[in-house]
């Protein structure tokens, strides 16, 4: 069968039937880029298959400080069925055998878009800020920072912004 249709449209169309279960709402603002209702620092991309969080720049919102979180896939059609190809070569230790899926589309909607869900909901939403570290044009790095966490990179870091 078939299995036609852009990862985009694919997304498109899973978030528009999904957009509720998100804490904290999507708002497209490019052709396969969102941020997120709540803060203008994040920035959603999909690329090919994947889906990259990228935390912004500090004075100008609209570059790239470094990713923050990344859900990948690389789908692969093996004899009318699909499994994660990133899965199957690069396996990780306590991993059985690649989950095999009758659909690209299940396949992208398991390994690329419900994690994103379960990260918006589980972390960035108990998140009390965003963490910028190291400098600009040189090592850089991001996180999210819970309320009162204590952080052993507190030297390095460059700026904390409010979410
Ligand atoms: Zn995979």
């Amino acid at each position: 069968m078939a299995d036609g249709g852009s990862s985009l449209g694919t997304f498109l169309t899973w978030y528009e039937a999904n957009h509720r279960l998100f804490a904290i709402p999507l708002r497209r603002i490019g052709e396969s880029e969102w941020e997120f209702a709540s803060t203008k620092w994040l920035v959603v991309t999909l690329v090919r298959d994947s889906i990259v969080v990228t935390a912004r720049h500090l004075t100008d919102p609209a570059d790239r400080w470094d990713e923050i979180a990344e859900f990948d896939a690389i789908p692969l059609e093996i004899g009318g069925s699909w499994v994660c190809r990133l899965c199957r070569d690069l396996p990780a230790p306590s991993s059985g055998p690649p989950q095999i899926y009758r659909s690209r589309k299940a396949l992208l909607i398991n390994h690329v878009f419900e994690p994103l869900l379960g990260w918006v909901n589980d972390k960035l939403a108990g998140a009390e800020s965003l963490g910028l570290y190291g400098e600009a044009g040189n090592m850089t790095w991001a996180k999210l920072l819970r309320s009162g966490e204590s952080d052993a990179e507190t030297r390095c870091l460059t700026r904390r912004i409010p979410l």
